[in-house]
């Protein structure tokens, strides 16, 4: 049996379930969030070996030193993004390994992802295929440019920290959207950025650790 349809063990059903029950506890409270992380099977998205620790609340690592975000982190974030409300048109920079991606597919119209290390974007490419996710676009170039041409999101979420919020993704959210951010370098936090039409408000939220987003790209 392929992993990917595995019904047995550390990547069943059953587990996905331990795993919602366990972000229940964990304050998470938004269902739009938590049917979603149901129904994406997280253990396709790590390298075979480490499946059967997938669904534990951990950060686990997807190679060239990035890691895929705890279910935790990728719950509390989606929760944020969406506010409890459906989402038109977002944004993520640092697609990795996808699955939060993945994720952001079930609750916004259209998605898309910006990751600059070409590698890591072709495997998730491949990946996010056989999940047949059609409103999901990726692209390998450096996120902090945003996508001009696609603005203005309704979400935009960054996947790694920054120290500098960068205004010119700022400048791509749409009155009404909202940016999801990890801020700073050795201590971090994760900050919501909302615009309404005087400009933008800043909430400060849970202290957190990412990897630091960079510019430039990585060609294949
Ligand atoms: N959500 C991803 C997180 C991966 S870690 C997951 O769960 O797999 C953060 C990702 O951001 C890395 O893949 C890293 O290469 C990417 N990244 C860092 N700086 C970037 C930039 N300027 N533009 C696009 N992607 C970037």
């Amino acid at each position: 049996m392929s992993i990917y349809h595995s019904g047995i063990g550390m990547t069943s059903q059953r587990t996905r379930v331990r795993m919602i029950d366990r972000l229940r506890r964990q304050k998470i409270v938004d269902e739009v969030v938590l049917t979603a992380m149901n129904s994406v099977p997280r253990h396709i998205f790590v390298e075979e070996v480490l499946a059967s620790r997938a669904y534990d609340d951990v950060a686990l690592p997807i190679n060239f030193g990035q890691t895929i975000s705890s279910p935790f982190i990728v719950a509390r974030m989606s929760e944020l993004l969406r506010a409890g409300s459906n989402l038109g048109k977002i944004l993520e920079i640092g697609t990795g390994c996808g699955y939060q991606t993945a994720i952001l597919a079930q609750l916004a119209h259209e998605v898309y992802s910006i990751e600059r290390i070409g590698p890591l974007l072709t495997r998730t490419r491949t990946r996010l295929r056989k999940l047949r996710l059609n409103n999901v676009r990726l692209k390998h170039a450096d996120g902090l440019l945003g996508l001009p041409e696609v603005a203005p999101f309704d979400g935009i979420i960054l996947t790694g920290a920054t120290t500098h919020v960068p205004s010119t993704l700022l400048a791509q959210l749409a009155v009404g959207g909202r940016m999801v951010i990890p801020k700073g370098s050795q201590e971090q936090y994760l900050c919501v950025f909302e615009r309404n039409a005087q400009g933008y408000v800043e909430t400060i939220l849970d202290e957190v650790r990412f990897v630091p987003i960079l510019s430039g790209v990585i060609k294949d």
